[in-house]
């Protein structure tokens, strides 16, 4: 299996090639073509195990070939638990951006930093990555809105929870559009994750590795 087969333009490819990747991982095979359709999808998958590549090559892919938006309303939003992981999925998407058909913006927001520099950078953003409590503090300051996302990945659903950000994913949940597509990944799957599922995908394709 080869990344071309997996549906992915030459340009993202290319970029995928750069980061020395010669072929996909068994999940982003699995994966890739389920989240290129637009069904909703639950991985349950460990760190190292490729999943970050899983949801950022598709979504880029989907991305570069729709409309332009330049305004404050995110198209895409990455929920994580930690400062790093937000980071690192940053990089992986910065990986591509300077190949795409169209300059396509990301940033990775998270607590624990001043919010202002945060603030100004929004104009613009089409995909967010942010931890839970900073995107609520800056969704309060109206410096975004998440009420017209097209595509939420929620990784690590599990750490969310026992980092205790149940609350705060609810709030988000409420200013979120009904129509959307969801991704997610979880190393294990227990009743929160299981419940968080089934109210905010439809007919997920599962895949566990
Ligand atoms: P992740 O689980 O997304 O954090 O990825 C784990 C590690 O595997 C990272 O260092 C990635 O750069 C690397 N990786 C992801 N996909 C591939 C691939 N298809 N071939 C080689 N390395 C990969």
């Amino acid at each position: 299996m080869s990344f071309e087969s997996l549906g992915l333009s030459h340009n993202i490819i290319q970029s995928v090639k750069k980061l020395g990747y010669l072929k996909p991982f068994p999940i982003q095979e699995q994966a890739i073509p389920v989240i290129l359709q637009g069904k909703d999808l639950m991985g349950i998958a460990q760190t190292g195990s490729g999943k970050t590549a899983c949801f950022v090559m598709p979504i880029l892919e989907k991305l570069q070939n729709a409309e332009v938006k330049k305004d404050r309303n995110i198209q895409v939003l990455i929920l994580v638990p930690t400062r790093e992981l937000a980071i690192q999925i940053d990089e992986v998407f910065r990986a591509f951006t300077g190949n795409l058909k169209r300059d396509i913006r990301t940033m990775a927001v998270y607590g624990g930093v001043s919010i202002n520099p945060q603030m100004k950078g929004m104009f613009g953003v089409e995909v967010l990555i942010a931890t839970p409590g900073r995107l609520l503090d800056l969704i309060e300051h109206k410096a975004l809105s998440i009420s017209e996302i097209k595509h939420l990945v929620i990784d690590e659903a599990d750490k969310m929870f026992q980092l205790g950000f149940g609350d705060e994913m609810n709030k988000l949940f409420a200013l979120m559009p009904a129509m959307k597509q969801t991704t997610m990944f979880s190393a294990t799957v227990d009743d929160k994750v299981s419940e968080i599922k089934e109210r905010l995908s439809h007919n997920p394709v599962i895949i566990e590795i």
